[in-house]
């Protein structure tokens, strides 16, 4: 049976001024109903194009290189707005951060909730209302507060009307996009509570685009770690806490404050994130890399699989030792 979503070596390139950058590089994974996977990673390191990718909302600028996406068995038009249409919201729906930019200010939010349901299900006025009252029921807001206008209500509330509004078209696959970023931490775990209740009752499958690791560990079955464009451990949530193979993977849960053992402040990633222009030959993270060894620097390290695992690191290769002996 083919998974719901199948990525295979989807690359993608920005152009700005006539120069190219390589955005994500060979990105492969599948996913399944139901699943919920984080995607993390420093600004810059791809999650966001893989998965604007993944709902054909690529920028203008932005031309798919390599590989394809598809939904159910099925190549996806990513690169074409208009064909990705029918797709769009009523298969694949996107959470949005910062939801006060993506209300519409002037409008009451219930008629923001009917509006997808009229124009994607063809419901009539007084069925889309009445549907966009149950939504806001199912997101945990009393369908009454449906007449206030967005800036009336806090942004917890405000997040759940994003989230109303995805499922709207009663899709079968959500991507958040930092849904909880500007949040304080109680409204946080609150929304990441409602997302999973979402996700079983519904039997959605998730897409949480994360740079914050703990975010996932609570939210999600799956772990795929990004840097520079490239997936570079992927793993389940208990893998990959437990046992991270990837150094990136190891630092970033390094970094995650813990005051049970008294680390409070998040301690942030020595060095830059590569810059896409100019990358760094090899490893892209070898520059910032507590284990980079000579080859490191030379040759690009394979996505190999171990059990239900994946990494690309040259620490975790069968032939590694070859490989040092090779370039000592
Ligand atoms: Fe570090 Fe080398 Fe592994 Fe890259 S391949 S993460 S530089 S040890």
């Amino acid at each position: 049976k083919a998974p719901l979503l199948e990525v295979s070596g989807l690359s993608v390139d920005y152009g700005l001024k006539g120069v190219s950058s390589r955005a994500i590089d060979s990105v492969s994974f599948a996913l399944r109903a139901g699943e919920a996977v984080g995607l993390v990673g420093e600004s810059g390191s791809g999650k966001t194009t893989t998965a604007m990718a993944i709902a054909g909302l690529l920028s203008p600028n932005a031309r798919v290189s390599g590989g394809q996406v598809c939904y159910r068995g099925n190549r996806l038009p990513i690169e074409d707005d208009a064909a990705m249409r029918p797709h769009r919201w009523s298969e694949t729906s996107v959470v949005f951060q910062g939801a006060m930019n993506a209300l519409n200010p002037v409008h009451r939010i219930i008629k923001q909730i009917a509006e997808p349901c009229m124009l994607k299900l063809g419901m009539p006025r007084g069925e889309a209302t009445a549907r966009a009252g149950e939504l806001l029921e199912l997101v945990g807001i009393p369908a009454d507060r449906g007449a206030a206008y967005p800036h009336e209500l806090s942004g917890g509330m405000r997040q759940r009307v994003m989230i109303a509004m995805a499922l709207a078209c009663r899709p079968s696959i959500i991507i958040g996009d930092e849904p909880t970023t500007a949040l304080d931490v109680i409204t946080q775990a609150q929304i990441l509570k409602l997302l999973g209740e979402l996700r079983s009752q519904l039997n959605l499958a998730l897409i949480l685009i994360t740079h914050d690791l703990s975010v996932v560990a609570e939210s999600c079955d799956r772990v795929m770690i990004m840097y520079a464009g490239r997936i570079v451990e992927d793993g389940t949530v208990a893998e990959i806490f437990a046992k991270p193979k990837h150094p990136y993977t190891r630092l970033l849960i390094d970094s995650i404050p813990n005051p049970a053992n008294g680390k409070k402040m998040i301690r942030p990633i020595p060095g830059d994130p590569p810059n896409l222009v100019n990358r760094p030959s090899g490893c892209a993270f070898h520059p910032r890399c507590p284990s980079a060894m000579g080859l490191c620097a030379t040759d690009v390290p394979s996505f190999d699989k171990f059990g239900r695992s994946r990494v690309a690191c040259h620490l975790h290769r069968s032939s590694q030792e070859d490989k040092v002996a090779a370039h000592a």
